[in-house]
């Protein structure tokens, strides 16, 4: 992601931060969206940081990560949620993650447990 946007009203070069235009004024939506969503990841990261072991956090983060098109980190984290579901078996999590990774990637998503280890 770059530094710079371009104001989808007048085209001028502005802060990928800026809220409002500062050539032709103008509030740009996706940008306070974007911020939104960049507060939400720092808050669950915090909350992770405090419990590791909740995968409704990881999930929820990788929502938002998804929502930002940042799908590597996206993808480690909804892989992550599903493994802590699948610890303590928690079949609608499970499922949650699953939808998430499906969104994800744009593809079904193949359990591969059951294997020899
Ligand atoms: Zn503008």
């Amino acid at each position: 992601m770059s530094a710079e946007n371009t104001c989808p009203y007048c085209h001028n070069s502005i802060a990928s931060e800026s809220i409002k235009c500062p050539y032709c004024g103008k509030a740009l939506k996706y940008d306070v969206s974007e911020n939104i969503l960049n507060v939400q990841i720092e808050v669950y990261s915090k909350a992770i940081e405090r419990n590791p072991q909740n995968p409704d956090l990881y999930l929820k983060r990788a929502r938002a990560l998804h929502s930002l098109n940042n799908n590597d980190m996206a993808l480690k984290d909804a892989q992550k949620a599903l493994a802590l579901y699948q610890d303590v078996y928690n079949t609608a999590g499970i499922s949650r993650a699953v939808i998430v990774i499906e969104n994800i990637t744009g593809e079904k998503y193949f359990h591969k447990n059951k294997k020899s280890e």
